[in-house]
């Protein structure tokens, strides 16, 4: 997902449009097997103003089991 191809452009919370982007690091994959350690991190689209996350999503979405 490239910058202009996110759901958000602006901070909801302060309405500013200085949002930067951060990964998540450490212990909070979001794995798409039960009890793996393979998983995606998750990317922050973080207010560089307020500091509000205002989107989050994980970096290979095609990797988890759909439900339908
Ligand atoms: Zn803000």
């Amino acid at each position: 997902m490239t910058t202009n191809q996110m759901p958000v452009q602006r901070c909801q919370y302060c309405g500013s449009d200085d949002l930067g982007l951060g990964w998540q690091h450490g212990e909070a994959l979001v794995t798409y097997k039960k009890h793996g350690l393979l998983g995606s991190r998750l990317r922050y689209l973080i207010c560089r103003r307020c500091g509000a996350v205002v989107y989050q999503w994980v970096a290979e979405p095609h990797k988890y089991p759909p439900i339908k």
